[in-house]
Parts: structure tokens; sequence; C-alpha cells
């Protein structure tokens, strides 16, 4: 199992050691032509606008967005969700739009920016996970296609879409690897 890390910008290092806990082969991905041979890739949590702007500037954009549509795993962290909704509710912005759900950015608000708290992702595991957010993106509204995964206080922050995973949050930043193993399996399953 060959799975990348969009590594332009942001959070790449906590998901790659994630992969090697489950004994994945994990790989930074810099460049178009690393979307080779790969079973699956995570975009990370960061700054979606920084991220957006790289993934057009290196040609990762258009490639990447054609194989999102033929099937390929992709699950995007925090801001990797940003990247992957077909449209954001409080910026002009959009990018690669594969994801039919509107999410909100920075939807927390300034004074509880970052937080952590568990909740039981039925789908995901029997144990509650803990969920870290930071300067978190929430689902909005979702089409009849997606399924929702986690609700934290009647925000949808977790979804899946066939071959799409997003989350709100950040597993990467905490010891669990439920979420990984997870998208591993979605990873194998393709
Ligand atoms: N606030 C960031 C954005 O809108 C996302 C934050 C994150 O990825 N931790 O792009």
């Amino acid at each position: 199992m060959r799975i990348g890390v969009l590594a332009l910008q942001g959070g790449v290092i906590e998901h790659i050691n994630h992969l090697k806990a489950l004994n994945c082969e994990a790989v930074e991905i810099r460049k178009v032509e690393e979307l080779d041979n790969l079973d699956g890739l995570i975009l990370p949590g960061g700054e979606s606008t920084t991220i957006g702007k790289l993934l057009i500037k290196t040609g990762i954009f258009d490639k990447l967005r054609e194989k999102i549509s033929d099937g390929f795993p992709v699950w995007g962290t925090c801001a990797g969700m940003i990247l992957l909704a077909k449209s954001i509710e409080n910026d002009e912005a959009r990018h690669l739009q594969t994801m039919d759900i509107t999410v909100k950015r920075n939807a927390y608000g300034s004074q509880i920016d970052s937080f952590i708290t568990e909740e039981i992702i039925e789908e995901i595991c029997a144990d509650p996970i803990p969920l870290v957010f930071i300067r978190a993106p929430y689902i909005k509204n979702v089409e009849s296609n997606v399924q929702i995964l986690c609700k934290v206080n009647d925000k949808i922050v977790a979804a899946k879409q066939e071959n799409m995973l997003a989350t709100s949050f950040h597993p990467e930043l905490t010891d669990n690897l439920e979420l990984h193993r997870y998208f591993v399996n979605m990873c194998i399953k393709k």
C-alpha cells in the first residue's frame, strides 16, 4: 500500500508517521509526476488558499482532479476538506470542487479557533475518537450522495462520498490511528 501526502504546505509529517505506523509506504508529493503509482492521497491541513495556489503552480491541480473523478481515493483534513469542497460559503475561491459539500472556513470564530473534543464515529470505531480542531471549517450542506459520518454540536465535521473522505479535524495530531486505518481500507477497496 503506497499512500501519498500532498506536501506543498501544511502539516505533512504527522500524516506520514501515522501511515507508517499502519505499515504503509508513505510518500510526500510535491510534483505532478509523483501522483503516479499511488493507492491514495491525503490533502493535509494548512492554509487552503496557499495550497490551492500551489496546486495550480505545480500542475498537480488538473491531474489530481481527473484522478479523483476516476475513483482515486483522497482524504482532505481541514484545509484539505476545503480543497475538495464544491462550494465555500465565505470565500470567493473554489479549488478541486470534486465533493458535493458546502463548507464554511474558519467556522468556529476567533474565540474558540481551536479546541479538542471526542466523539464516537460509528462507521469508524466503537470507541470514542479524539478530535482536534484548529481554525477549522465545518460542512454546512451535503448533497444526497454524501454520507455524514460525524457531527459535533449539530455541525457536520466528517463526511464521505464514494472515494472521497473529508474531516474538519486533525487525527494526525493525536495518537489515534482509526481514521487513517479507515482511509487505508478505502484505498484497498477501490
Ligand atoms: N483555516 C484554514 C483554512 O481556511 C484551515 C486550518 C487548518 O487546516 N488547520 O484554510
